[in-house]
């Protein structure tokens, strides 16, 4: 796998500015988290309290402001990357640096994983600038991945299939959900994980519930069981759902589970560059609801994947920004019967001039467990 280099991370930070240009924008302000990680790869040992801030202007170089004792390693992480760094000491004032490098009367995107309280001492210092937030101003700033970014959510998307592979094959009745919880983590760090984000374990009437984690009980014989799993591999974002049966199934599980395959399906066929968002939504909406279910569906269809697990772009209603070459997104119809049973199918796609490509690809029937 190729390395990210000086000239991946100077194009993302002019793409920024652009953006920034688009918006309106007079510059960017960006926090440690996704967005820092995504413009210079840099994430301080300890996010603390002092500020770590990128400036992406409009127009013109970038900077940041650290804390003086981040400065050595801050330099270290940044390399041949052209941003110049800007320091603060303890016992100053640590907005006056950075307003410094605003204009008092600017408008300004701001990363969502800025603490308040940072904002708020920017906002005393500069009381005319305005801000917002860089997920409602640029959205799909990190919606369109690279070759090199797609390669690293295929592999993550692999991963996740051969921990599924694998999982069904472990015992499930008379074990709890936190046991088979547990073998999903281990399983995805065995494959290149560095990172689990969740593990869903929904058996049985947990199953209708789609924020259950796991928990203590105990799966049994007869159980639909909701699997949904994912993290990070190499910086970059897996999430899968497959549905298991425990023993042989009912004709009406097999029937809610066949309605939900091919929602899935049909919504997968409908990917293509220029479809709004919105609409992969509605395929997969409409199958679910001519099946009588439409009101057992009770969330979004899909959410965009990258840096983290959920992040623009959002497959949902009013969502009218036209798919493009190189978005990457879940696919995850569901159908939830209150204190029954769920089903779920999600594959992560990636959008291509001809279609949609599946980054999980192991099988979408029902597999039946032990
Ligand atoms: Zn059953
Ligand atoms: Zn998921
Ligand atoms: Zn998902």
């Amino acid at each position: 796998m190729r390395q990210f280099t000086a000239d991946d991370y100077a194009a993302r930070l002019e793409r920024g500015a652009a953006h920034a240009r688009e918006a309106g924008l007079d510059g960017l302000l960006v926090a440690p988290g996704p967005d820092l990680s995504y413009f210079i790869d840099y994430l301080p040992v300890a996010t603390t309290e002092r500020i770590t801030l990128l400036v992406i202007p409009a127009d013109g170089p970038p900077s940041m402001v650290v804390p003086i004792l981040e400065h050595d390693s801050a330099e270290a992480a940044l390399g041949a990357r052209a941003v110049s760094l800007v320091d603060w000491s303890d016992g100053t004032d640590e907005y006056v640096p950075t307003a410094k490098l605003l204009s008092p009367d600017g408008r300004y995107g701001m990363s969502d994983s800025t603490w308040a309280m940072h904002l708020l001492g920017l906002q005393e210092k500069l009381p005319r600038a305005r801000f917002t937030a860089m997920s409602k101003a640029l959205p799909m700033l990190r919606a369109v991945k690279g070759d090199d970014e797609i390669e690293r959510l295929a592999a993550a998307g692999a991963a996740a299939d051969a921990t599924f592979e694998q999982i069904i094959h472990v015992r499930f009745a008379g074990r709890t959900e936190n046991d088979v919880a547990a073998d999903l983590a281990a399983l995805l760090r065995e494959h290149g994980h560095s990172q689990v984000d969740f593990t869903v374990v929904g058996s049985g009437p947990n199953g209708a519930n789609p924020h259950h984690e796991a928990g203590d009980r105990t799966i049994v014989d007869g159980d639909m069981v909701v699997l949904d799993f994912g993290g990070l591999k190499d910086g970059y974002g897996s999430d899968t759902t497959r549905t298991v049966h425990v023993g042989e199934p009912t004709p009406e599980e097999r029937q809610v589970f066949e309605i939900v395959r091919q929602a899935q399906q049909e919504a997968f066929e409908a990917v293509a560059v220029g479809v709004p968002c919105q609409e992969i939504d509605r395929v997969a909406r409409r199958v679910i609801t001519d099946a009588g279910y439409g009101d057992r569906f009770i969330h979004r269809v899909g959410h965009g994947i990258g840096l983290t697990t959920h992040e623009p772009p959002y497959m949902v209603e009013g969502e009218e920004h036209p798919i493009e070459a190189g978005m990457c997104f879940s696919i995850e119809p569901g159908i939830y019967l209150p204190e029954r049973f769920g089903v779920r199918i999600e594959d992560i796609v990636v959008a291509t001039a001809d279609g949609g490509r599946r980054l999980n690809d192991t099988s979408r029937e029902l597999q039946l467990v032990e």
